[in-house]
């Protein structure tokens, strides 16, 4: 690959403006036939995605091996609740500078700017540096930063003692929640966005996989229910941290000590949307997001009116320990304290546990005291031949962060190829 500055950020327009589509015809002139695929994806989020379409681009074969029988990991657009496409998963693109807005231009998806009654919050004096492992709360308290200025919302659910400072310093998260910011929705469906990604590399639906095995060749990739493993010149790992964590992916050899230290510091904290869908309005017209109770509740769809009640960390632990019936009423308590007044049953309802689903095993993920090197440790290859991308390697826990990473390594990867 050319030796041009690498961006500070990733996607497409800028994997292509540095050359990533220009190995096409020197591949397919190269006389040495790779094993079976030259690049074998791990997992079909939108890191996983970008990667492998980026590697295609490039000319090269790949293969994406999914485990579900859809693409999009917590990208999930789910269709059963009638006409109201309804996200349970990622329902927002942040910021009108998202990477993905080239996937909004590309598909002529439609979006809508959210409305919503949060408050900003001043911007704060963040000039002196955190310390080692202090927490983001100590570290406020440190500079002298009274409570009531500290971010609106705790960082997704999870208390400020529980982030390392130095991250969320460092990566501007402070920032980004005391400035302006506009989110914007895909009331079609978020997952129309990744259909470019899917088109040109071949995708394997429902195949879990098991077991990683390096060896000089490159990769061996074992797939529950398959015979014969997916052999690979070299294998991108997209999968979500608490997959990683929980050993259901075996590495042989295992992973070095600086990947499987970075695993276990990082955590993956919890979410939930509880979707309810009624007969008749009972948001505010003008209001598309309303704060309650540990909980925020914003707009799905106007006609028919669908609502989503969203919590994040202990709020969302206390919800997901409860048994579903429990959980929508409790879901239905916050939206009427929302809204001031009582609310109509729901027509229909639908919710989805992240923490319990096997294929992600926790939702946001969550970077404590402590973990700040632990994505870029994560980021690098292994022998070159392990490539990761996904949340994990980047500590964000956005759709975009996830797609720019799989260019990143789409990039990093092709260097070699
Ligand atoms: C409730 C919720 C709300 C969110 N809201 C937003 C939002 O509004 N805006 C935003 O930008 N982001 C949001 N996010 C975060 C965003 O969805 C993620 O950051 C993004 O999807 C991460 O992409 P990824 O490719 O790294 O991982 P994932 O999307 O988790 O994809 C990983 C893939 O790996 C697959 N996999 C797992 N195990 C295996 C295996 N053994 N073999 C093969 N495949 C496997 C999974 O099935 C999955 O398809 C939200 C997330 C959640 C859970």
């Amino acid at each position: 690959m050319p030796s041009a500055p690498r961006p500070s950020r990733w996607s497409r327009r800028s994997f292509l403006a540095l050359g990533g589509g220009a190995l096409l015809a020197a591949t397919a002139s190269s006389a040495a036939p790779p094993p079976e695929w030259d690049v074998a994806v791990v997992g079909a989020g939108p890191a996983g995605l970008a990667a492998a379409r980026g590697l295609h681009d490039r000319g090269l074969r790949v293969v994406v091996l999914e485990a579900r029988d859809r693409v999009g990991g917590q990208v999930f657009t789910d269709r059963s609740l009638g006409p109201v496409p309804v996200e349970l998963g990622a329902g927002l693109i942040h910021g009108a500078d998202a990477s993905t807005w080239e996937l909004v231009a590309e598909t002529g998806a439609r979006t809508a700017r959210m409305r919503s009654d949060r408050s900003e919050s001043p911007p704060l004096d963040l000039s002196r540096a955190p310390r080692g492992d202090e927490d983001a709360a100590a570290y406020l308290r440190r500079l002298g930063v009274p409570e009531s200025h500290w971010p609106p919302l705790e960082v997704d659910g999870e208390p400020l003692e529980r982030w390392s400072a130095r991250w969320v310093h460092d990566t501007g998260v402070f920032d980004w929640w005391s400035a302006p910011r506009e989110d914007f929705r895909v009331p079609d469906g978020y997952d129309r966005l990744l259909a470019p990604l899917s088109a040109g590399p071949v995708v394997a639906l429902r195949s879990p996989v098991r077991l990683v095995r390096r060896g000089p060749a490159g990769v061996e990739v074992g797939v529950a229910g398959r015979g014969r493993p997916v052999r690979a010149r070299r294998c991108v790992l997209a999968l979500p941290l608490g997959v990683l964590r929980s050993g259901s992916v075996r590495f042989e050899p295992g992973l070095p000590a600086g990947h499987r230290d970075a695993v276990a510091a990082l955590e993956a904290t919890d979410a939930v949307k509880l979707v309810y869908l009624f007969d008749r309005p009972v948001l505010p017209a003008d209001r598309d997001a309303l704060d309650g109770d540990g909980a925020v509740v914003w707009s799905v769809s106007r006609a028919p009116e669908a609502v989503s009640v969203w919590a994040a960390g202990e709020r969302a632990r206390d919800l997901l320990s409860r048994d579903p019936d429990e959980r929508f009423a409790e879901g239905l308590r916050v939206l009427a304290g929302a809204v001031g007044g009582p609310v109509p049953a729901p027509v229909g309802r639908i919710t989805h546990d992240w923490a319990a689903d096997g294929y992600s095993r926790g939702a946001y993920l969550h970077v404590p005291p402590g973990a700040h090197d632990a994505p870029a440790a994560l980021a690098a290859p292994v022998g070159r031949t392990l490539f990761f991308a996904g949340e994990a390697v980047t500590g964000e826990n956005t759709v975009d962060g996830a797609y720019d990473s799989g260019y990143a390594v789409a990039y990093d990867l092709s260097a070699d190829l």
